[in-house]
């Protein structure tokens, strides 16, 4: 499909699916499993379940917005639900390179969290749900996570050149895991395998 071209410089206007969170004007970057390795805890599972399927977890737009501090890069996020083991599906997860940017989230279809923590180790999870925004403050690492079954869409903007620092959560992880209980309820536990590493 052939991108549209954005006038950043004198506005623009994009359509996307309130339902799927798609743009017919814009080019997604796709995120299928074999592009997670190492993101999910369990790794026999994720390993089972690339043999079967190197299936799309997650997708998002980027649109090219310019690095300026006084741009807004936006666009939505899409996570498709499933796990690997009892861990829902999800976004990798990252700081942004200037670490002191926030970002907002609005939550267009499905339900799950935005799962949050800083540097310092303070973590929490917030629920999305449509119709819900949500504040990334600065300084935040960021995750979403689909707990539900049908797909996760988000809108979000940040500052233009915030930046990602996808490596930091590549190497440590998060704090925190968003799993299924037996019985299908969602919970938070720590991270057995969280490395501390300075
Ligand atoms: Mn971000």
């Amino acid at each position: 499909m052939q991108e549209k071209n954005f006038d950043w410089l004198n506005g623009f206007s994009i359509d996307f699916s309130l339902v799927s969170g798609l743009s017919e004007d814009a080019v997604s970057t796709k995120r299928y499993l074999s592009d997670m390795k190492g993101i999910f805890s369990d790794e026999a599972a994720f390993e089972d379940s690339l043999v079967r399927d190197n299936t799309l977890v997650y997708e998002f737009y980027e649109m090219g917005a310019p690095e300026n501090d006084g741009d807004i890069a936006f666009g939505t996020s899409i996570v498709y639900p499933g796990k690997i083991g009892n861990e829902f599906f999800m976004t990798k997860g990252h700081f942004h390179n200037i670490l002191e940017t926030a970002e907002v989230y609005f939550t267009l279809a499905g339900e799950g969290g935005l799962l949050l923590e800083n540097p310092r180790g303070l973590t929490a999870f917030h629920q999305l749900s449509p119709g819900k925004a949500l504040y990334v403050p600065p300084c935040y690492a960021h995750r979403t996570v689909n707990t539900g079954k049908n797909t996760l869409v988000t809108f979000f903007a940040f500052r233009g050149d915030a930046g990602h620092d996808y490596g930091t959560i590549e190497k440590k992880g998060f704090h925190k895991l968003v799993v299924e209980e037996n019985g299908g309820s969602c919970v938070i536990i720590d991270n057995p395998k969280w490395k501390k590493i300075t």
